[in-house]
Parts: C-alpha cells; sequence; structure tokens
C-alpha cells in the first residue's frame, strides 16, 4: 500500500532531479571553444556548444574527423598511421588538447572551465 507521504516524498526527489539538471544547463559554460591548429597554423575555431561533425582536409591529402557533442569534442577517425588521436579520450576543460603528430593537427579547448585537478596540481 502506497502512503500519501511517500508520493510527497517521490515528488520532491523528481523535483530536486529536474531543479540539478536545470541549474546545471544554466551554469554550463558558455562561450567554450576548440581552436583546429594544423602545423601551428589557426586553421578554423569551433563552438563547443553546438554539436557538429566535421572532418579536417588537409593540402596534403591528410584528414582528421572530430565530434563535438554535449560541449566535449573528440578525434572520432583520422587517416594517420598511430589513431593515438582517435584514441584520445574527448575534451572539454580549457587547454585541454587532442594532438595528432603525424597530421601536425592539434584540437585545442579554449574560454572553457577550468579543470580543478589540473589546478591543484599546479
Ligand atoms: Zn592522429
Amino acid at each position: 500500500m502506497i502512503k500519501k507521504n511517500d508520493i510527497i516524498l517521490v515528488g520532491v526527489v523528481i523535483l530536486l532531479g529536474l531543479a540539478v539538471i536545470i541549474f546545471m544547463n544554466v551554469t554550463k559554460t558558455e562561450g567554450s571553444k576548440v581552436v583546429v591548429t594544423i602545423d601551428g597554423n589557426v586553421y578554423n575555431t569551433f563552438d563547443l556548444n553546438e554539436d557538429t561533425t566535421f572532418t579536417i582536409n588537409a593540402d596534403n591529402g591528410e584528414w582528421n574527423s572530430f565530434e563535438i557533442k554535449d560541449g566535449h569534442v573528440d578525434m572520432v577517425d583520422a587517416s594517420c598511421p598511430d589513431k593515438i588521436c582517435v584514441n584520445h579520450k574527448d575534451i572539454h576543460y580549457n587547454h585541454e588538447t587532442i594532438v595528432c603528430l603525424p597530421n601536425k593537427v592539434v584540437l585545442e579547448v579554449i574560454d572553457g572551465e577550468e579543470n580543478e585537478v589540473d589546478m591543484i596540481a599546479n
């Protein structure tokens, strides 16, 4: 048998959950971007708040494909032989990078949230 207090408790828990979700969306860092650099030259800048998949085509025929989703950027595929960049975890903290050495491609997060773990370590 369900008691009235149980229903109230469930309602409170659901409301709290919704509040947390709304709070997280409101406090989501605005203006976070990822800078794509090829061989030291800035190729383009992408908004981390806009989900997209993009393939960088270098003049030498090499390519790197990355995905922006939920404020994170991840290298999903690339023409390089080592695939270190593809195996790299997704990034979203300020100054985090994914580097593709063979293709000389660098993805770097700017204007993002600071990585507190790094700040303490420094
Ligand atoms: Zn690579």
